[in-house]
């Protein structure tokens, strides 16, 4: 399979630049092509030599991937695609307005996509409809960039998350290859205060990250007050204890001086309690973060249940109280994050739902 040409990073490129004889700066004039310009082609670089254009299509490829479904919400504020990437894979992104105006807020307008970074996910969360389906394989740089390209070719995109499929520290490389191409002022030109990371918790990843000089957002899913619980909804987590995330969190602020948000995906009856609540807020406290509050979106099964809103906003009232900063997602937000993962589910074959135990989640 040729390379595409975004799984390289600009140091690559310009090396190969260098490689056939070229200045480095055709580096820097392919990626505007491919990113600021979205060509889909070698032969749309009408800048650069006609000979050095057929070099590039002999080695590197720009072709999208091809577009398998797509669903836009009645409003046309959500869009959700499916692109097929071979071999029958296939990942999804979302994008999703944010129009304040029209909803009365403050702010300014928003355009957020939210993408995938792996096919499925090995972390096997037992809520998810991505971990219910098991590990397929990594995306390749160029793969993640591709479902930002797929929405800015349409309109402007302000913001990235990486919520989609998978868990973005276990690609650990693509993911920050792609996050360059972002904010390259030659790529998409976004800033990196606009880019999310979300992570199931990998604690090594979060380290890496706060080394890489990139002020992007992070988001680690916590899930549960502690630990026992934590690992019966993350079953793969047993490595990581609550208060090594904690402190890899700590770490992140002090480094990049910016609050870390921690998601909670709200189950009935299983980490909805205001007691729940309370310990949650309790372990937080003093650490610059916000909790973002996820009613489960029901996709592994018919055991697990959203809790009512009134519980949805309990539990928020007690972190308020406690001090801590919470938001419940929105139902848009929703269909973004949570919600991703369906549109393939309801492709794939599905597998037995989640079972729970004596009200335990397996
Ligand atoms: N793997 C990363 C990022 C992708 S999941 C992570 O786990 O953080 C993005 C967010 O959606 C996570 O916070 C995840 O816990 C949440 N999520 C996944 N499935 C969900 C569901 N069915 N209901 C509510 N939240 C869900
Ligand atoms: Fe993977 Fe995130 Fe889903 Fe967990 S919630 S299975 S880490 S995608």
């Amino acid at each position: 399979m040729t390379t595409h040409l975004l799984d390289c990073t600009s140091d690559e490129l310009e090396a190969w630049f260098a490689a056939h004889g070229e200045s480095r700066y055709r580096a820097a004039q392919a990626l505007r092509w491919a990113l600021a310009r979205g060509a889909t082609s070698f032969e749309q670089m009408t800048d650069l030599p006609a000979a050095l254009r057929e070099q590039l299509a002999s080695e590197f490829t720009l072709a999208p991937p091809p577009v398998l479904a797509e669903t836009v919400s009645d409003d046309g504020g959500t869009a959700k695609v499916l692109l097929g990437l071979g071999g029958g894979d296939a990942v999804e992104a979302v994008r999703m307005d944010y129009d304040p105006e029209a909803l009365g807020h403050a702010g300014s307008e928003r355009s957020t996509v939210c993408v995938s970074t792996q096919v499925g996910c090995a972390m096997g969360c037992v809520f998810c409809a991505t971990g219910q389906q098991g590990f397929t394989r990594n995306l390749t740089a160029g793969e993640i960039v591709a479902q930002v390209l797929h929405f800015t070719r349409r309109r402007r995109v302000t913001n990235v998350v990486f919520m989609g499929m998978g868990e973005p520290l276990a690609n650990y490389a693509a993911t920050v290859t792609a996050i360059r191409h972002l904010i390259d002022p030659d790529g998409l030109h976004l800033s990196a205060r606009s880019i999310t990371v979300s992570t199931v918790g990998l604690r090594s990843g979060i380290r890496r990250l706060a080394a890489e000089g990139l002020p992007v957002g992070l988001a680690i899913s916590l899930h549960a007050p502690d630990d026992e619980l934590r690992r019966r909804l993350i079953p793969t987590a047993a490595g990581t204890t609550i208060d090594e995330l904690l402190a890899a969190a700590r770490d992140y602020i002090a480094r990049r001086g910016r609050r870390v948000t921690f998601a909670y995906a709200l189950l009935e009856g299983v980490n909805d309690s205001e007691q729940q609540a309370r310990a949650l807020a309790a372990r937080l406290r003093g650490i610059q973060s916000h909790v973002n509050l996820i009613p489960y979106n029901p996709t592994a099964g018919e055991t697990l249940r959203r809790p009512s809103r009134e519980r949805v906003r309990a539990f928020q009232r007690e972190l308020q109280a406690a001090g801590v900063n919470a938001t419940v997602r929105i139902e848009r937000g929703a269909a973004i994050a949570a919600a991703c993962g369906q549109l393939r589910t309801a492709q794939a074959r599905r597998r037995e739902p989640v079972a729970l135990a004596d009200g335990r989640p397996r």
